[in-house]
């Protein structure tokens, strides 16, 4: 990969990260305002905790994909962007475009979600 794509990717990759950045600050006002904000009967109560709970699995999702976009920074800079962490394969670039911070080509990844679905008990029937 050429280091002008790499810039490209690193900026791509901080743009995603500021925004979900943003998300994440968005939500924690979100969740404060709709404690400090609690009263009325039953059936709001019953909502906003439904809002939170939502609001808690949407943040916890956000830090997932803040971990493995900080993860794609430190590869760039390693200058191992762009080869997968399993095989040592490239990555298409055309699937880094669509989500740039896969760390798995998508071979690897798909290896890695059969294993993931097998060992989750939820996945059997
Ligand atoms: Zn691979």
């Amino acid at each position: 990969m050429k280091s002008q794509e790499f810039e490209d990717f690193r900026k791509l990759l901080l743009k995603k990260r500021a925004l979900l950045l943003k998300t994440d600050e968005n939500i924690d006002r979100e969740i404060k305002r709709d404690l400090e904000g609690r009263h009325g009967d039953e059936v709001d109560i019953a909502e906003s905790a439904y809002e939170q709970e939502m609001a808690y699995l949407f943040k916890s999702r956000g830090k997932d994909e803040l971990r493995l976009i900080e993860e794609a920074i430190k590869r760039i800079d390693h200058g191992e962007y762009g080869t997968c962490a399993e095989c040592e394969g490239k990555i298409a670039k055309k699937r880094l475009s669509a989500q740039p911070y896969s760390i798995l080509c998508v071979h690897c990844q798909e290896e890695s979600e059969k294993t993931q679905a097998g060992e989750n008990p939820a996945f059997k029937s």
